[in-house]
């Protein structure tokens, strides 16, 4: 890949300030140090200088200063890329986080968001109509990262990947154009972020398709001993195979916190969370979820009415910033007993008290949509199952690795082959593998709107003639 020599003088970036009225941070302000942090503390790398745009002619002026001086950029939306993307030593960082409108069309049920918004954000807004679109687990991750590589979470076996309920983006291309891509303009390039990353250029806006949700649904986390996990996650499995769309499990095995709905003398030991939500009236969500409640006897059961948004910041506190991470993953189109023997065994061998294995449901809505139709090519898969290494001490690094690592390897065989490019822990590997038969069209894509790779600090589609 062709690597830029990067221009770091912070004279040149000071030129920048003619035509720029946002923030830019050199490493000498106050500030510089919290702004190049990242949710992964893995992440520690200093840009020579972090730029806040304020507006599109920001970012225009932004990216054309860099293509003129040669520079590589890297853009942070919610900072929670698990492999740093939104940050490097020797690219400027563009921190979109200061264009943040949310406007939100009851009538059309669409919201236009953008590029720094969470969805902690976007949630609280479109919910003050009873409205939502699909996204993640955790409302602290933001909408742009998360979007760009697909989306999955609660409520995408209803209504698809965030990535799929994307209507229209404006995006500042590298050649400092904003155009607009959608299902009447520029095509392809809707095609290619649906999925395929930030590779294409800086999106200055988000428009996506809302839904009716809520304001309360069944949800709630069942927290059973791990004593049991196999024959727990064996039958919440096969209910979760059976389950209607309307259905979304998931599965944690992790060290139960020293929370105060846990009774003290679970406090420290390992317990399998089974934590599903039901989309659709509370009552009914009760009869079908009810299975859920029985498959051992749980330790404690919160599955609840619950207001929508509160569902969305469940896990914020466990998945906090600050802690180091390192994570692996593997799509399945099914998960036999051999897989699940694996989980329980690796779960037996956390190594530290903070990590966890998480089993996302998807299938349903996701699978609806062809591979090929987007840039998100892996339609097939019935759930992920993510190996989450998370601990506090640099020299714990090796051993948290390791256990990351040997674990996928023993469960490779059994997937499907693909992986979900937004849970990639180490930048550049397996990208290829994530888009799939995608691929050589994203190449393609990737040689038109970006041919010099301006845009590299990412899970990088390399166009076609800067290789070799
Ligand atoms: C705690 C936690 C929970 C998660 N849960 C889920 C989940 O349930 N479902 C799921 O699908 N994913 C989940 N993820 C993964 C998440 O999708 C990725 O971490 C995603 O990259 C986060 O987006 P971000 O904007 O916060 O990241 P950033 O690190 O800010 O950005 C990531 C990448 O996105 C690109 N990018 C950002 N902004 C722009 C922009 N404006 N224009 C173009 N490119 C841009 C850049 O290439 C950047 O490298 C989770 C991550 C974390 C840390």
């Amino acid at each position: 890949m062709m690597q830029k020599e990067p221009r770091s003088d912070e004279k040149t970036i000071s030129s920048l300030l003619q035509h720029f009225s946002g923030d830019v941070l050199l490493p000498h302000h106050s500030g510089y140090e919290k702004a190049r942090r990242v949710w992964n503390a893995m992440i520690d790398r200093s840009p020579p200088a972090i730029v806040r745009p304020q507006n599109v002619e920001d970012v225009k002026a932004v990216v054309r200063f860099a293509a003129d001086q040669d520079m590589l950029v890297s853009i942070r939306g919610g900072g929670h890329n698990v492999a740093g993307g939104a940050v490097a030593d020797d690219a400027l960082m563009i921190d979109m986080s200061q264009m943040n409108h949310i406007e939100v069309d009851p009538e059309a049920q669409t919201a236009k968001v953008g590029p720094g918004t969470t969805w902690a954000d976007v949630d609280a807004a479109t919910q003050e109509y009873g409205l939502a679109t699909p996204n993640g687990l955790v409302s602290t991750t933001g909408v742009a990262g998360l979007t760009l590589g697909g989306g999955f979470g609660r409520l995408s076996r209803m209504w698809g990947l965030s990535a799929d309920n994307l209507l229209r983006a404006e995006v500042v291309t590298a050649d400092g154009r904003l155009v607009v891509a959608s299902e009447e303009e520029n095509t392809d390039l809707l095609w290619g972020l649906r999925g395929g990353g930030g590779n294409f250029g800086i999106v200055t806006s988000f428009e996506f398709q809302l839904h009716e949700v809520g304001p309360q649904l069944l949800a709630g986390p069942i927290f059973y001993p791990f004593d049991d996990a196999r024959d727990i996650l064996r039958k919440a499995v096969d209910f979760a195979v059976e389950a209607p769309r309307e259905c979304f499990v998931a599965m944690v095995c992790l060290t139960a916190p020293p929370a105060p709905f846990l009774p003290e003398h679970i406090h420290g030991k390992k317990i399998v969370i089974i934590n599903p939500t039901f989309i659709g009236p509370i009552e009914e969500g009760q009869k079908i979820l009810a299975p859920l409640r029985n498959l051992a006897n749980p330790v404690a059961d919160l599955l609840q009415p619950t207001e929508y948004t509160a569902i969305q910041s469940l896990l914020d506190e466990q998945y906090a910033a600050g802690m180091r991470n390192y994570w692996k993953s593997h799509n399945y189109t099914s998960l036999n007993d051999e897989v699940i023997d694996i989980i329980v065994d690796l779960a037996s061998h956390f190594p530290s008290p903070e990590s966890d294995i998480l089993v996302t449901h998807l299938g349903g809505a996701i699978n609806d949509v062809a591979p090929e139709a987007t840039a998100y090519f892996h339609r097939d898969a019935e759930f992920n199952v993510a190996l989450g290494a998370r601990w506090q001490d640099p020299e714990d690094d090796q051993e948290c690795l390791q256990w990351a690592r040997q674990g996928h390897s023993r469960l490779a065989p059994h997937g499907t082959g693909g992986t979900y490019v937004n849970f990639i822990a180490d930048a550049g590997n397996q990208v290829d593998v994530a888009f799939g038969a995608n691929y050589p069209r994203l190449v393609q894509l990737k040689t038109k709107y970006d041919p010099h790779n301006l845009f590299q600090i990412n899970q990088n589609i390399v166009p076609s003639e800067t290789e070799g």
